[in-house]
């Protein structure tokens, strides 16, 4: 799950790790009065959205007072803000964070993610902060320093103190860095986080280092353990299919894709999305209904699939096994009468009742293709969509 920034500097914040102070705004008006709290000569109005590059794209306005605040908000709220990480579609901006302005000496990078060959959390620094990391880490590799932690062993000083040499800082500088980078350390394993960001990670003229911006993803698995960040997922930035089928108990992520799938099991999943590109076609989805799905489940899933208007054919590949065949196809025939199948729709099956489940469906009267193999239904379904 991914929040946004000012939600980052908040879960931060409690951490102890240094952020430049400000308050979050959904109107012009909450906006000159927040810039008015701040009180300082200058504010900065940024752009709320699950996606960085912000400030290329003018949703970051660096602003002198409450009145200039105020305009700024205007101009940004309610926008389509494209930014290289939106898509050409770009976000809409429904609140901005106005925050202090800052004396910035020295904009630098730091990063941490989970290496998964080592499982180890890899803290990552450069001086080329401010800038897209990823075309530094092309360019310029040797310019991105790493520094793994082991986690049985846990954060360590010196782990700090090399990153902070590293980058150059000295002083109180490199004093505030080492705290800062121990403070986001223990944030982001407390709060089973999969990445956090800091970029830019500022150096001001009077030797503080502090979080510019923020940038926080956590596990999806480990939410339910904590509450107050399950809490902070804003709605508006989520898939809504991928809201409802959350609500449904299914794993479902939309994909660009013309073909709808519909699988038990997350690696058959995999593979049925692989030959559907195989055969000369892209998924819509990925969709796991599980191994225990009712009929119920089986409708919503179908619902779902259906409802989204980039599937022009839907492959439903079942092995069952704790799953019968025959409860998929009472699920299918269900959903197929409930809503109107304006696609083309394969399905096969495989595995416990799968005489009976395709019985049911021959008997159902619905135009369906049906296959025997995984390769027949992806060939079958990719030409169906008009491939
Ligand atoms: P994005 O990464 O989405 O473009 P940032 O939060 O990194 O957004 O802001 C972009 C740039 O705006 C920063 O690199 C920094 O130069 C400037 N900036 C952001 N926040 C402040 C602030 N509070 N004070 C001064 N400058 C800021
Ligand atoms: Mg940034």
């Amino acid at each position: 799950m991914n929040i946004h920034e000012y939600q980052a500097k908040e879960v931060l914040k409690r951490y102890g790790v240094a952020v430049p102070r400000g308050i979050v705004a959904t109107t012009p008006d909450e906006a000159e009065a927040a810039a008015r709290e701040l009180g300082t000569p200058v504010v900065v109005v940024k752009a709320q959205i699950h996606a960085g590059g912000r400030g290329k794209a003018g949703g970051v306005k660096v602003v002198k007072g409450p009145a200039e605040a105020r305009e700024a908000a205007a101009a940004i709220l309610g926008r389509k803000l494209v930014t290289h990480q939106t898509g050409p579609g770009g976000k809409e901006v429904l609140k901005v964070y106005v925050e202090e302005g800052c004396d910035i000496d020295r904009e630098l990078y730091l990063g941490m993610v989970i290496d998964r060959a080592t499982g180890f959390v890899t803290l990552m620094a450069s001086t080329e902060g401010g800038m897209e990391i990823e075309e530094v880490a092309a360019r310029t590799p040797e310019k991105i320093l790493k520094q793994p932690v082991d986690p049985a062993a846990g954060y360590m000083p010196y782990h700090g103190r090399r990153l902070a040499y590293g980058l150059g800082l000295e002083g109180d500088a490199a004093k505030s860095a080492m705290k800062f980078v121990a403070g986001l350390y223990r944030a982001f394993v407390e709060t089973d986080a999969s990445l956090a960001e800091i970029n830019p990670l500022m150096v001001t003229r009077d030797g503080q280092v502090m979080a510019l911006d923020a940038k926080m993803n956590f596990d999806n698995n480990a939410l339910y353990r904590h509450k107050d960040i399950a809490a902070l997922q804003d709605v508006t930035e989520e898939d809504p299919r991928e809201l409802e089928a959350a609500g449904f108990g299914l794993s479902y992520i939309s994909l660009d894709g013309s073909i709808g799938c519909m699988v038990n099991g997350a690696g058959l999943a995999m593979a049925t999305m692989d030959i559907i590109k195989h055969y000369g076609a892209e998924p819509a989805n990925f969709l796991d209904v599980g191994g225990g799905a009712n009929a119920e489940q089986v409708t919503n899933a179908f619902r779902l699939i259906l409802s989204d208007p980039k599937v022009e054919a839907v492959l439903v590949n079942i092995f069952g096994g704790i799953m019968r065949c025959d409860t998929i196809a009472e699920g299918i025939i269900a959903a197929a009468k409930a809503v109107e199948l304006g696609v083309p729709l394969v399905v096969r099956l495989q595995g416990t009742n799968v005489d009976l489940g395709r019985k049911m469906l021959a008997d159902s009267g619905l135009p369906i293709i049906t296959a025997e193999t995984m390769s027949e239904a992806a060939e079958k379904v990719v030409k169906a969509a008009g491939n």
